[in-house]
């Protein structure tokens, strides 16, 4: 149990101006987390609250990792930073060749040149920026176009948000011109309540054949997915899906990006989704687990064809991009003692041990009240409930809120619940969290 002391006193919420949220709401009835211990919250009233969430799919290990604040005290007390531009220190070389052993895909994969960033975000932009530098670099600069889909996510950057598909998102702010999207492959008249992959809609891949017909191959760098996208709602590729995508990638010289911000770090029960679906991308994504959540970072993984084709040329600067914190020192010493919990613990592949029991007890909420899809795979799951017509999005949130007082942490959005427990879960918790959460959506509904 953590000795963190329990603040009983609200602070005075004014002055933080809390990203994604509806600040009058929550600042009105503030929800309070003040320490954290494997899979458990404590709120401020001293509550123990289950973390269905892994905080925001990002503490694969659970919470209070001894080993992870250990290296990171060390590493704050030997080199708290040093500039990776034009300068190195070690801990960034050996954090990135730790990566490279695990990459994307395995060895034969070659996805294992490693660009540190500060988060997700970053990650994507930089991955976007990648690729077009590398289409110039290899005498296709007129490929300037980026793919999302919709109903993706790519984080907030001007980048991210351009290719990413969600419209609140999107809409007060302008976007990098020349993008376009897939459709999203969200097919619930044909593809409801299915555990895994499901049947219908690998034709949706070939959505991509339509945007070259449009715009032209030759204008076209890049398409960027998640493989299974999680913040609209928990997503999953039909079968044979992302191998179709791939295919017609290949066909139009368009680079492949897989987003593995949430499916990274064994999420789906192999260390990323690159391996889990068999489907080898030209660049994939992370942050989030990277570090177990712990310190802010993100890691985009190259092949190294890509990285290579930039290595040509005059002696100079190779690509000018960067971050003052890539590699930074003290991350990559939370990254390093993170993969080290994850490789003692075998967390990388826990969630392949417990996917089965993990879809059926959630699979057992169909036919509560309101429940009109659910989606499991690896340890992540999406709840769907029928939205009010008067206030979408209303039911989920009073689900969160009634789940929170219960004592378990969800995450909602739209009216699409969904669930992504550290790895760490005990199988007797997935019954706790089916029981809580089937009682909020029957005291809701
Ligand atoms: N990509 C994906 C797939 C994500 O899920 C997220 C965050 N949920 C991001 C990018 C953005 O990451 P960050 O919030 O660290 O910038």
């Amino acid at each position: 149990m953590s000795d963190a002391p329990l603040r009983k006193n609200t602070p005075a919420l004014d002055a933080f101006w809390m990203p994604f949220t509806a600040n009058r709401q929550f600042k009105a009835a503030p929800r309070m987390l003040v320490a954290a211990h494997g899979m458990h919250y404590t709120a401020d009233d001293g509550r123990q609250v289950l973390d269905g969430t892994a905080g925001l799919w990002c503490v694969n290990a659970g919470h209070g990792r001894r080993g992870i604040a250990q290296a990171v005290e060390r590493q704050l007390n030997s080199l708290d930073f040093a500039p990776t531009f034009q300068m190195g220190h070690p801990i960034a070389f050996e954090f990135a060749e730790a990566l490279a052993e695990i990459a994307p895909g395995g060895p034969a994969a070659g996805l294992d040149r490693v660009f540190f960033t500060g988060s997700g975000s970053e990650s994507v932009d930089t991955a976007l920026k990648i690729a077009l530098a590398y289409q110039r670099a290899i005498g296709q600069g007129t490929r300037t176009r980026l793919i999302g889909r919709e109903r993706g996510y790519h984080g907030v950057g001007f980048g991210g948000i351009s290719v990413g598909g969600i419209v609140s998102n999107r809409r007060a702010f302008p976007q990098i011109p020349g993008t376009d999207h897939l459709r999203h492959t969200h097919d619930p008249a044909r593809n409801a309540f299915t555990k895994g992959q499901p049947e219908h809609g690998a034709d949706l891949a070939d959505d991509l054949d339509r945007l070259v017909a449009l715009h032209g191959a030759e204008t076209i760098a890049a398409c960027i997915v998640e493989p299974v996208a999680g913040s609209t709602g928990v997503l999953i590729p039909p079968k044979g899906y992302l191998e179709r995508l791939r295919a017609a990638c290949d066909r139009h010289g368009i680079l492949l990006i897989f987003d593995e911000v949430i499916s990274g770090f064994g999420r789906l029960g192999a260390p990323f989704a690159t391996d889990f679906f068999g489907v080898v991308p030209d660049l994939v994504t992370t942050a989030k687990g990277l570090t177990n959540g712990t310190i802010p970072m993100g890691a985009v993984f190259a092949k190294r064809s890509v990285h290579d084709a930039l290595m040509q040329g005059p002696d100079g600067i190779e690509l000018f991009h960067g971050y003052t914190y890539s590699g930074h020192p003290v991350a990559c010493a939370a990254g390093l003692a993170t993969l080290e919990v994850y490789r003692e613990e075998g967390l990388l592949t826990r969630a392949a041990d417990l996917a089965d029991d993990w879809a059926a007890a959630i699979h057992d909420l169909r036919g509560r009240a309101r429940v009109t899809d659910i989606r499991t795979i690896g340890l992540i799951a999406g709840i769907e409930l029928e939205s009010r017509p008067d206030a979408p999005g209303k039911r989920a949130y009073e689900v969160f809120v009634d789940c929170f007082e219960r004592g378990l942490l969800i995450r909602v959005t739209g009216d699409i619940i969904a669930l992504s427990p550290p790895l760490i879960l005990e199988r007797a918790q997935i019954g706790e969290i089916v029981g809580i959460l089937g009682d909020a959506i029957d005291r809701v509904a």
